[in-house]
């Protein structure tokens, strides 16, 4: 079902590889022009135009943006036992996996009584995005919320579309996550217009953010990157992506049970796996034949599995497998071999990395203690996923006493006079002297 493509006996470069990953060319440029018109409508007409969008793209209009404290206390209520616990469980290990993110400040000493401690300071406020537009995650309220609140950040905002089925609501399981994680200030706003109302503040409803997280879908991603600049943006989360790396031990009904989990998604989900054994993608492909139409949202993965996104391709061995997945760069990386471990060392790029037969990424997706908003479209090539750090800057705090400028002295005066910028040198110089 799924198509090959067959490395075998070729080698290639990784700019080769590069233009050979099979990938579904979601062009966000695409989808600049209506996310430009939909954020320029909230900076124009406020809390009007987020009412609008939500009537045009979610079908429904809510009464209020804000969420009430009393809508969000009965959504908490409310929760299925089985749904919270599952919910607290999953907040207890990423705030666990968070908390190991967060850099401790570190102090140099120049010499005696020169010092320059970094330290890691969190943004003041942040504006959350939990997608609902297709499905519905209170996972993402997970990702987004704990890692935010693990760095330290004071004030958070949260945004999700407003769902018809709930006459305009939020979803009420991400009301109720959003609720077990002490968060106040929620609004039903979805898209474009909720990312713009986020960067720019709306009057009376909303104060600007220094940072906006979250996947999202096309019209998300391009607000996102129009926005920054006025606001700090995570890394692009678009339509999920699973990479399998397997040999000849993997067990083929595993490597297509988490094909199909992270299909499921949506249909432009991608697929791939990565294999040197001939015998292994023959057997997945018959799993994936007898599984497909077996699952829930059989249509959906077919699509996706299907799609020029998804493949099965076979290489020499595990070496050029790794070439491969470094050239893709894969939102999540499983590696099903005798010995995963031993791959390590040759990855390269991956939002998310999962060894071995126990560790698929629906694990990751839910309850690892990792986080699962992690960059797409081979954005894992140079950026990572998100985690306490996205929310802490980096700030030096430089220290001197009398004694340590005055070694430096000199030096500071000729680098000042060598830039033409004598008063940077008078500026130390005074120190010393009294006219
Ligand atoms: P979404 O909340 O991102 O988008 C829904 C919103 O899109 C609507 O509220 C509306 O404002 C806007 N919209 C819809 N149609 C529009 C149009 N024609 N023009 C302009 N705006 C329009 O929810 P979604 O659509 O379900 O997308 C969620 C995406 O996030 C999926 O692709 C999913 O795979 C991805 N995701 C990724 C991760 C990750 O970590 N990589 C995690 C969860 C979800």
């Amino acid at each position: 079902m799924i198509q090959t493509i067959d490395l075998r006996g070729r080698r290639l470069s990784p700019a080769e590889l590069l233009s050979i990953v099979p990938r579904s060319h979601t062009d966000i440029s695409v989808a600049t022009d209506a996310a430009t018109a939909l954020i320029d409508d909230v900076r124009a007409r406020g809390e009007q135009a987020i009412l609008d969008q939500a009537e045009r793209f979610d079908g429904v209009r809510p009464d209020h943006v804000r969420v009430r404290a009393s809508e969000i206390a009965d959504a908490v209520a409310q929760l299925e036992p089985a749904v919270r616990d599952a919910l607290e469980e999953a907040i207890d290990r990423v705030r666990a996996g968070s908390a190991a993110q967060v850099p401790a400040p570190s102090v140099t000493m120049l010499g005696d009584g020169a010092e320059v401690v970094q330290r890691w300071s969190p943004v003041a406020r942040v504006g959350l995005y939990v997608p609902g537009g297709k499905a519905v995650y209170p996972s993402s309220v997970v990702m987004n919320v704990v890692p935010a609140q693990v760095a330290g950040v004071r004030s958070v905002a949260l945004a999700s579309p407003p769902q018809r089925a709930f006459g305009g609501a939020i979803h009420p399981t991400i009301l109720g996550a959003a609720g077990l994680l002490g968060i106040d200030e929620i609004y039903a706003m979805g898209g474009a217009g909720a990312i713009g109302a986020f960067a720019y503040g709306v009057p009376g409803l909303l104060d600007p953010v220094q940072v906006i997280t979250g996947p999202g879908n096309v019209y998300v991603a391009a607000a996102k990157r129009l926005v920054r600049g006025q606001a700090g943006i995570d890394s692009e989360a678009g339509p999920t992506e699973i990479l399998v790396i397997a040999d000849g031990t993997a067990d083929a009904r595993l490597v297509a049970s988490d094909l199909i989990s992270q299909a499921e998604h949506d249909e432009l989900a991608a697929g791939v796996l990565v294999t040197d054994s001939a015998d292994l993608a023959d057997r997945v492909q018959i799993e994936l034949g007898r599984l497909v139409p077996l699952t829930h949202h059989r249509e959906r993965v077919q699509i996706s599995l299907t799609g020029v996104q998804s493949a099965v391709v076979l290489v020499d061995d595990l070496a050029a497998a790794a070439d491969f997945s470094n050239a893709y760069g894969p939102e999540h990386l499983e590696i099903q071999t005798a010995d995963p471990k031993a791959m390590l060392s040759s990855i390269l790029n991956a939002g998310a990395i999962f060894l071995g037969d126990h560790s698929p990424v629906s694990l990751g997706d839910y309850l690892a203690g990792s986080n699962h908003v992690l960059p797409t479209g081979g954005q894992a090539r140079f950026s990572s996923g998100l985690g306490a750090y996205t929310f802490l800057r980096p700030q030096q705090v430089v220290s001197y006493d009398r004694a340590a400028l005055q070694r430096v002295r000199e030096q500071v005066v000729a680098l000042s006079g060598a830039e033409d910028l004598p008063a940077h040198g008078d500026a130390v110089t005074a120190r010393f002297t009294h006219n």
